[in-house]
């Protein structure tokens, strides 16, 4: 009984994962070839190798951010790399007017809507809370109720195409971090929000995708400035992290953990040693 327990119990496990693999579809890049998608916070960092990436598989993209002359070169780019068009909208997130434009300025020049991607963040402190809560709310207006704003203006348009919503997250946005609270709290209410809104759209059969991306630490300028001193990690390259994001969104998946072995190996502590999580997260500063 023992030995047959020994070899049925791995048998079973390995049975199981090739069948879980196997009926998983596989990414391919025409998946994304002619779809209409927006891209928030596409001026630099992840968002601007998003648009690359989808410039590459032929989508329509439209991008936004604050800074104009950047948003331009990214334009000029993604057209060069075969982008079946690309535009850009000028603006700052921090006014939910400005949100509700960027998203109507899909509907007026590309008819529609397949893939919505909000990955835009305000800028924030590394450091102890210093209890600014003026702060916190400009970010939550930022990094979240602009989300918020967004997806409800695009909501009719997703339905129709039954396309797909990526909201782009943090692993501090799913444990707590120490030196980021503001920017903590408004990745927190990202989960909390969407996690939500997909179970809805499951109760009412609405076929719209919201893929939840906890990132670790990524390469990108503004968190190498920030954190590289600091996180004994390192960051993992911005490319390979767009694409991860994108192969994501395309295969409807609900979340995405990139790396891996720094997000979700160590949140399945979460459960069942919190305390040991947290303190393996406060190993990772100097
Ligand atoms: P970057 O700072 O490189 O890019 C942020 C983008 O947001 C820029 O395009 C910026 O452009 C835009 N932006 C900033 N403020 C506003 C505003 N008020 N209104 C509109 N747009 C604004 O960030 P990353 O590429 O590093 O991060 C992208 C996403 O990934 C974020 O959601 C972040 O939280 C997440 N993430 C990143 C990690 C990392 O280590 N890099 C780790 C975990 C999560 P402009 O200034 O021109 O407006």
């Amino acid at each position: 009984m023992g030995r047959l327990q020994k070899i049925f119990i791995p048998l079973l496990g390995l049975v199981l994962a090739f069948w879980f693999y196997s009926a998983r579809e596989n990414f391919k890049p025409e998946m994304l070839k002619g779809k209409r998608v927006i891209v928030t916070g596409a001026s630099t960092g992840i968002g601007e190798q998003i648009a690359y990436h989808l410039a590459r598989m032929g989508s329509h993209i439209l991008i936004t951010a604050r800074t104009e002359a950047k948003l331009q070169k990214v334009v000029e780019r993604c057209l060069e790399l075969g982008a079946a068009s690309a535009r850009y909208v000028g603006g700052t997130m921090e006014d939910m007017a400005f949100a509700r434009h960027v998203v109507r300025e899909a509907q007026t020049s590309l008819g529609g809507l397949d893939m919505l991607i909000l990955n835009h963040v305000g800028a924030s402190y590394f450091g102890f809370f210093d209890g600014d809560v003026e702060h916190v709310r400009k970010l939550l207006e930022i990094n979240f109720l602009s989300y918020v704003a967004m997806t409800m203006s695009a909501l009719p348009m997703l339905k129709e195409s039954e396309g797909s919503i990526v909201v782009v997250s943090s692993m501090a946005g799913k444990v707590g971090f120490p030196f980021t609270v503001p920017y903590s709290a408004t990745k927190f209410a990202l989960d909390g929000f969407f996690s939500s809104l997909r179970q809805e759209f499951n109760i009412q059969s609405i076929n719209v995708s919201i893929t939840l991306c906890i990132l670790g630490f990524i390469d990108t300028e503004r968190a190498v400035r920030a954190a590289a001193e600091l996180l004994r990690e390192r960051p993992a390259p911005r490319g390979e992290c767009a694409l991860e994001i994108l192969k994501a969104a395309a295969l409807r998946r609900r979340e995405l953990y990139y790396r891996y072995s720094s997000t979700r190996l160590p949140l399945l502590l979460r459960d069942c040693a919190a305390e040991l999580l947290d303190y393996l997260v406060r190993s990772r500063f100097r």
